[in-house]
């Protein structure tokens, strides 16, 4: 790549952020360079990928109806795009632990518009291989990306329409004021670094408060396959070739990417309070989310230096959250929800 050319912008981060923004910068025609080592723990690396409309602790929609559709719409054109398949459409079922949470779920069915999300419930024992002695519920839409798939395919496809870096960002060798990076000038820059904005000097004042989650994959011998993803304090969500994923775990302290006993045995505990069969661990492994105290994302310009922004904070639902925040973020009509305009 010729040292000489100009980009519109560099991208710092190829993880879920930077990849839809990337994505979305590419559609405006937008030049794009791209740099990232592909660092420990980053969050998109193991996220199970999970598209959940709802909290179900609460039974309240977790995001307005729009997020949603976006999301749906955005991974169905990048499939197009890419020719490749990484979005898996099913059913949620919610397994309700007692009868109070049973009559939560009715409630909110009947009385609070939650049937936009809730698609029927099912008896007490319908599936011979779960704990479902207090009925489920059905949640759609939902789904689940796979999201190293998603990333690996794009990276590909930037390969040829982007140039990239593979290389840690140094901030000493950055020119804020000519927004240049080594050889390399640019019209702006924006950093999609997950939670190592920690690191960032522009943008380490803001409250980013990572946690980290560790996840498994198990092997169930006796099921092959079942298309549906079913949660009770944890969420199965199905591989294919008789693998699961079960996850998450959630952690302020420990922010490496070691897998620790606690974990495992949480996610033991809470896996065989779902099902009756026996499984095998095949994978454990962790990662760091980038997580904001009042859950509201950290996009927008730098107050100082227009040129120097922030892509970050899509916290623990960012597979839903991505594409609108992205494509909002892109087209400028972000004002309203960024802490920066
Ligand atoms: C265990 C676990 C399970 C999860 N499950 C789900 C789920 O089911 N559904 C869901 O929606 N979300 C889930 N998440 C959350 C989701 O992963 C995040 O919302 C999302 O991946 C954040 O993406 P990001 O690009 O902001 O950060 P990251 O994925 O951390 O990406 C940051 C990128 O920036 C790069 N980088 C950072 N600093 C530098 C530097 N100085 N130089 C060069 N490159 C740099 C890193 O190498 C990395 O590639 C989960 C997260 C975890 C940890």
């Amino acid at each position: 790549m010729s040292s000489s050319k100009k980009y519109d912008y560099i991208v710092v981060g190829q993880g879920l952020a930077g990849t839809l923004l990337v994505h979305d910068l590419l559609e405006k025609d937008k030049s794009v360079l791209i740099i990232d080592s592909f660092l420990d723990a980053s969050a998109s690396r193991v996220a199970a990928g999970l598209i959940n409309p709802i909290s179900v602790r609460r039974c309240i929609p977790a995001f307005s109806e729009e997020y949603i559709e976006k999301a749906f719409k955005t991974y169905l054109q990048l499939e197009k795009k890419l020719n490749t398949n990484f979005l898996h459409v099913r059913s949620l079922i919610k397994i309700f632990r007692n009868p109070e949470i049973q009559n939560l779920w009715k409630d909110k069915f009947t009385n609070f518009g939650m049937d936009l999300y809730i698609k029927g419930f099912n008896n007490e024992n319908s599936f011979n291989f779960l704990n479902d002695d207090y009925q489920s519920a059905n949640v759609e839409p939902s789904g689940n990306l796979n999201v190293s798939k998603f990333l690996d395919v794009s990276k590909r496809y930037f390969l040829k329409t982007c140039d990239f870096v593979d290389d840690v960002f140094s901030f000493s060798e950055f020119n804020d004021e000519k927004i240049s990076y080594k050889n390399y000038k640019s019209e702006k820059i924006i950093f999609c670094e997950g939670y190592r904005i920690k690191e960032n000097p522009f943008f380490k004042y803001l409250p980013i408060s990572p946690t980290k989650g560790e996840i498994m994959t198990i092997k169930i011998p006796s099921i092959e396959f079942f298309d549906k993803i079913f949660s009770k304090g944890v969420y199965i969500i199905p591989l294919g070739n008789f693998l699961y994923r079960v996850g998450a775990t959630f952690n302020r302290v420990d922010l490496s990417d070691r897998v620790t006993k606690d974990g495992k045995q949480f996610l033991i505990e809470r896996l065989e309070g779902i099902i009756n069969v026996d499984y095998e661990i095949v994978e454990i492994s962790a990662g760091v989310r980038p997580t904001v105290k009042d859950y509201k994302p950290l996009i927008g310009w730098h107050p100082k230096n227009k040129n120097i922004g922030v892509f970050n904070g899509l916290g623990a639902r960012g597979v839903l959250a991505g594409p609108f925040l992205s494509y909002a973020f892109v087209n400028s009509s972000f004002e309203t929800i960024s802490r920066f305009n």
